[in-house]
């Protein structure tokens, strides 16, 4: 029989495995909480629980965590990460440390079947959705997974083309017997799939923010795909309207292309698309994949749509590059540690 992987499974899922040898729910949350806080690989290793409990749990389960093959390191000590899971699929992970907070940017697939063309993942393709927990491992099996105090789903993949995966991550991310991470340190980032979309604002509670291109249904269904079945007015209202919870952040990411998003007329669209909604931008520096000619705008260019936007409501910031040099930056992955 084939042995369960703990990592992804939820206290009550645990306690549903032992539970038939007796064992209690408080068990089950020891163990949940030696292997999500203090990323234990060895069952044999788990503190406070009998050791009747520990041989038969190694009978069951394994812990399901593993570390990654290879990793780069930036100039600026952003560092990627290359995880190879059992079917052999390939995905990258990022660390991104800062002053206050460290970021780690997870995948939720291998590669991605959205094809958008400024972006290297989608020219990789599609090779298979990752698990919560090769989703949560990406976390817990860093080098520096104590120090991560931030979460966001902008590796390889769209995370709602893998909504039950990605949800069941963001439950172990931020429970009391999970990581405890607060809700408003995780961001779901999509290019805009409507009833996913729907789907996550009921069950979760962490941040939401969308890909966004260009605020003109044409210019950005020529690009993003979904654009042409899910229309961006439409998802921006189902955020807009949902009730905000106190912890919840909801935001918008446009990656800046120099003459071609960044002009009077798309600053003018975007402010009436998300003109008194608590929508939040996020400016985003572009990096062009290898061969295309495309150029970022530029810093004085993005800050003026910034204070543009800011000066008429919206709340907007410049997202500073990071990792560029080590294809680690936003669009850029593609495995190429291999
Ligand atoms: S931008 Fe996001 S959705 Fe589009 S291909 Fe890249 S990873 Fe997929």
């Amino acid at each position: 029989m084939e042995k369960v992987s703990l990592c992804g499974l939820s206290a009550d899922e645990i306690h549903d495995l032992i539970k038939p040898g007796g064992f209690s729910y408080s068990h089950a949350l020891k163990i949940a909480n030696s292997i999500y806080k203090k990323g234990t690989t060895d069952l044999l290793m788990v503190p406070g629980i009998p050791k009747k409990l520990k041989h038969e749990l190694e009978s069951l389960a394994i812990a399901g965590l593993f570390k990654p093959v290879s990793s780069l390191k930036s100039s600026d000590n952003t560092i990627k990460y290359l995880f190879r899971n059992s079917k052999g699929l390939n995905y990258e992970t990022v660390y991104i440390p800062d002053k206050k907070r460290n970021t780690a940017c997870v995948s939720t697939q291998s590669g991605c079947r959205m094809g958008c063309p400024f972006c290297v993942t989608g020219s990789y393709g599609f090779h298979g959705d990752l698990t919560a927990g090769e989703i949560i491992n990406q976390v817990i099996s860093l080098p520096d997974a104590d120090k991560v105090t931030h979460v966001v789903f902008m590796g390889m993949g769209e995370p709602l083309d893998n909504t039950d995966n990605v949800m069941k991550a963001c439950e172990i991310l931020t429970a009391e017997w999970g990581m405890a991470i607060s809700p408003r340190n995780v961001t779901v980032s999509t290019i805009g799939i409507e009833p996913e979309i729907r789907r996550f604002l009921e069950k979760c509670e962490c941040n939401l923010t969308l890909s966004l291109f260009s605020p003109f249904t044409e210019e950005r269904g020529a690009v993003v795909a979904v654009e042409n079945r899910y229309p961006v007015n439409k998802v921006l209202q189902i955020m807009k309207e949902h009730p905000l919870k106190k912890r919840r952040r909801m935001s918008v990411a446009y990656i800046m292309i120099s003459g071609l998003n960044d002009t009077e007329r798309h600053l003018d669209a975007l402010k009436k698309l998300l003109d008194g909604s608590d929508i939040r931008v996020n400016l985003i520096p572009f990096h062009p994949p290898p061969g295309d000619k495309h150029l970022s705008s530029s810093e004085e260019r993005m800050q003026y749509f910034r204070h543009e936007l800011v000066v008429s409501g919206i709340s907007a910031s410049v997202r500073r590059s990071r990792g560029a040099d080590i294809s680690a930056a936003c669009g850029l992955l593609a495995s190429g540690l291999a």
